[in-house]
């Protein structure tokens, strides 16, 4: 073990990417305790798409891939359609495009990951300690270790803090105090919900969820969540300017006024599954996010025993479907670094971990701005000249959109010399 391999690691945020690095160091052997705002184990969330590159890293660090395949939808490829039904192409969303070898992706509700999280870390006999309702006051470090405070008046020392707090981070303002940066909203809003498959009419029978439909209003995407496809979530991007407060984001959701609007953009498509699938769904039951990121040069991720990982550090419009993966792959190269690295410093360590993420970083916010453009709302000539630059595009790829350079990343093969 090199000489920087922590006794005790504080962890702020039981999220997604807090407990994936509290298994995987205690599959290491090292201890961490997890402070969790939330009171409980969140049931919340909607559902995720995990990708190959993220399984990957739950498979090798966390070891909990098998029971996610178990109970999640896995899937090779999305279908690209526009809005009078024409198929575009496949967009690939496993690693390997023909066949079933590889990693593929996997749909499954949030608090299904969170839950086989949580049990592979009970598993674990005492290594994680994880303290709900816990939130942080206070973060003190020295040259002996790191010291965090919590609102009930106790303190957790450890050797090293990593802020896993999510888009809206408290420890990113430890880090970089009046300078941190506050999430903005984006202008685009995703209103999803979920509806029964058998409800849903196949415009063929060779006709394969999951899928997107591109039209002029932004796009809809329909995924199934469970082993045997038998509940298909459906996901509507939907432009809305104006910024609300948090309860007025709260009733715009809840009143189903949100679900309507979305859905009132798609009245005029005919084509299946969109009909049946939109007329089937529940508008009270949809539930609204408001989209927000965090600029994409934020000063630094690090100070000498305190680190950001995940959406604290680099929290993008989920686009591309990989902010779950770029957590995880953060928490594999974080044990990688903590376990096997040689540095004379913690500080030593962040940097190289903020130096090798920052890179892979800036690969997946080249495919997140495109994803964002095919979101964007469009009049009526524009989505005209779009959709014929949507066929060239799928022509010239042959009909298959591929992404190896997010899917395929392993993070075993990162040089962290
Ligand atoms: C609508 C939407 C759809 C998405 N779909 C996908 C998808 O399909 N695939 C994908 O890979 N990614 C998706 N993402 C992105 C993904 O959800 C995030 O990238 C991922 O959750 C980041 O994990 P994290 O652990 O960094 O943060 P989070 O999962 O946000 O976890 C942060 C945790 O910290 C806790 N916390 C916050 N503040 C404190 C505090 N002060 N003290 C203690 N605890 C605190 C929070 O309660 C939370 O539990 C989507 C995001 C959105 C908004």
């Amino acid at each position: 073990m090199a000489t920087t391999t922590p006794r005790h690691v504080l962890i702020v945020g039981c999220g997604l990417g807090g407990p994936c690095l509290a298994l995987s160091l205690a599959r290491k052997g090292i201890r961490s305790t997890i402070f969790e705002i939330r009171p409980e184990p969140s049931e919340s969330g909607g559902s995720i798409s995990l990708a190959p590159n993220g399984l990957r890293v739950l498979d090798r660090y966390a070891g909990v891939y098998d029971r996610l395949r178990d109970v999640g939808f896995s899937y090779h490829r999305f279908g690209a359609y526009v809005d009078d039904g024409e198929k575009l192409g496949e967009i690939v969303a496993g690693e390997v495009s023909e066949g079933e070898k590889g990693y593929p992706s996997v749909r499954i509700m949030r608090s299904g990951l969170l839950r086989i999280l949580l049990e592979g870390i009970r598993e674990t006999e005492g290594k994680v300690e994880i303290q709900w309702g816990a939130r942080i006051s206070g973060i003190k470090e020295d040259e002996h270790g790191v010291t965090a405070s919590l609102e009930d008046g106790s303190e957790v020392t450890g050797d090293i803090l990593i802020g896993a707090d999510g888009i809206h981070s408290k420890v990113r303002e430890h880090i970089l105090g009046a300078e941190s940066p506050k999430a903005t909203y984006e202008g685009i809003c995703l209103v999803n919900g979920f509806v029964p498959a058998s409800s849903v009419t196949k415009p063929s029978p060779d006709f394969t969820f999951p899928s997107f439909v591109f039209t002029s209003s932004g796009m809809l995407m329909s995924i199934p969540i469970d082993r045997k496809g038998e509940t298909l979530a459906w996901g509507i991007n939907m432009t809305v300017k104006e910024e609300r407060s948090r309860e007025g984001w709260k009733e715009f959701g809840k009143s189903g006024e949100a679900a309507r609007l979305a859905k009132a953009d798609y009245d005029k498509i005919r084509s299946e599954p969109v009909r049946s699938l939109l007329d089937n769904a529940n508008d009270s039951q949809a539930r609204l996010w408001p989209i927000y990121a965090i600029p994409d040069d934020i000063p630094k991720w690090h100070t000498p025993r305190v680190c950001l990982i995940g959406d604290a550090a680099h929290a993008l419009p989920p686009n591309a479907g990989q902010g779950s993966a770029m957590a995880f792959e953060d928490s594999a190269i974080m044990v990688r670094l903590l376990t096997d690295g040689k540095f004379t410093s913690y500080d030593e360590l962040f940097a190289k971990f903020e130096s090798v993420r920052r890179a892979r970083i800036a690969v997946l916010k080249a495919n997140s701005k495109a994803g964002g453009v095919s979101k964007a709302e469009t009049g009526p000539w524009m989505w005209y000249l779009k959709k014929w630059a949507y066929r060239c595009f799928f022509w010239w790829k042959r009909g298959q959109l591929q992404m190896a350079k997010l899917l395929d990343y392993d993070v075993d093969g990162v040089d962290l010399a």
